[in-house]
């Protein structure tokens, strides 16, 4: 597998978005509202460079159903936490068309928090039809087809502490994975 990014890089990165969000919050309390399942090694590195007080709520938004096109999205938010009145940062494992992050930050609008910004690991260049952008991005990247650190395809790959694009022979070997009766 090709490494775009490596675990050092991250490591630096995250470091550099956790300064960023102490530099605009302070010791103020955060709510970080984490979109499943891309950006869960994200999330966990993250909250644990952040030095203020911080809650976690985690909403389900699924756009790429099996595999490297995007389908439908959607959003299950069953028991998110309350954000009225409160600091929200939305997090994301990457910005493509934006679709998700416009529509999921439509949705937390509407329950009216203090103030919200946006977060994503990744920044595919070039990729998106909505006007907005995410507020930090710690990585911006070509537009080709990522895996690692939360990153998955078809369910696969999300391990990686790197993060890296699927070459020919990785597809290959990807199939007898994926489907152990083949
Ligand atoms: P958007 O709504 O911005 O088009 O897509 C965002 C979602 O698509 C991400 O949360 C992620 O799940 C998925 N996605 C977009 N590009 C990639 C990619 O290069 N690799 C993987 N694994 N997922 C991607
Ligand atoms: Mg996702």
């Amino acid at each position: 597998m090709k490494v775009l990014i490596n675990e050092e890089e991250i490591h630096r990165g995250i470091a550099r978005l956790a300064s960023q969000l102490h530099e605009r919050y302070g010791k103020e309390p955060l709510t970080i509202v984490a979109i499943m399942t891309g950006s869960l090694v994200m999330l966990a590195d993250l909250i644990r460079s952040l030095e203020m007080p911080v809650r976690i709520s985690l909403i389900r938004a699924s756009s790429y159903r099996g595999g490297m096109t995007s389908g439908e999205l959607t959003i299950e938010n069953g028991d998110m936490l309350d954000i009225r009145g409160r600091d929200v940062v939305l997090i994301d494992d990457i910005f493509d068309t934006g679709k998700t992050l416009a529509e999921v930050t439509r949705r937390l609008e509407q329950h009216q928090p203090r103030s919200l910004s946006t977060a994503v690991f990744l920044n595919k260049r070039g990729n998106s039809v909505v006007n907005q952008a995410p507020d930090y991005c710690v990585f911006d990247i070509p537009n080709e087809f990522v895996v690692g650190y939360g990153l998955d395809y078809d369910d696969l790959y999300r391990n990686l502490p790197y993060v890296g694009v699927l070459e020919e022979a990785d597809l290959v070997s990807h199939q007898r994975i994926y489907d152990p009766s083949k």
